[in-house]
């Protein structure tokens, strides 16, 4: 059950930081990247369990910001659970750890990672930032394909007692119909 989530432009919630840590919840940001691409969510035999759409994405962030002398980095933890909505108290304070020599945390994933960052890092001074709008929740269609590639084919996004049907082209997903539930 995926969180739908969508890329929110945050060049200029960033623009005053001289230092910023991604962090990324590995779960539902990088299928939702894969779905509104078209792009697959697991090539083993080429990316491993990295997303290409994901991984790509966290770059043009990171690009424009290191071309303006910001410091960078990237932060995921996946032992002992990968959501960041579930973290323990370890996986909590391995990232205070790491998250507190930093001006700001750009969090990608959900309204509950976000609550995440935000009590790790409440007696901090680094500020946090969500990096994804939180849609709805999708539905898709898990398709395997030799050698192990995952794709994931969208059906709808429900959101607030509708279903937002959608096609996926080359461009990326495209609504075509909207309706009450
Ligand atoms: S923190 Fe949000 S984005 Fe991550 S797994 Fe939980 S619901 Fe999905």
């Amino acid at each position: 059950m995926p969180v739908h989530l969508e890329p929110r432009d945050v060049s200029t919630d960033l623009e005053n930081y001289n230092s910023v840590l991604i962090v990324s919840c590995p779960v539902c940001p990088p299928m939702c990247l894969a779905m509104q691409q078209n792009s697959p969510f697991i090539e083993f035999f080429k990316r491993g369990l990295k997303t290409g759409a994901f991984e790509d994405y966290i770059q043009s962030i990171r690009k424009p910001l290191e071309q303006r002398g910001v410091r960078t980095g990237t932060y995921a933890i996946h032992i002992p659970t990968p959501m960041m909505c579930l973290w323990t108290k370890w996986q909590r304070s391995r990232f205070l750890k790491r998250a507190k020599d930093y001006e700001a945390v750009l969090v990608l994933g959900c309204d509950s990672a976000t609550y995440t960052a935000q009590e790790v890092l409440e007696n901090t001074d680094c500020q946090v930032i969500q990096g994804m709008d939180m849609i709805g929740t999708t539905n898709a269609t898990l398709q395997v394909r030799f050698p192990l590639t995952f794709n994931l084919g969208m059906h709808c996004v429900l959101k607030n007692g509708t279903v937002q049907q959608h096609e996926t082209n080359v461009s990326g997903i495209r609504e075509i119909e909207k309706m009450a539930s």
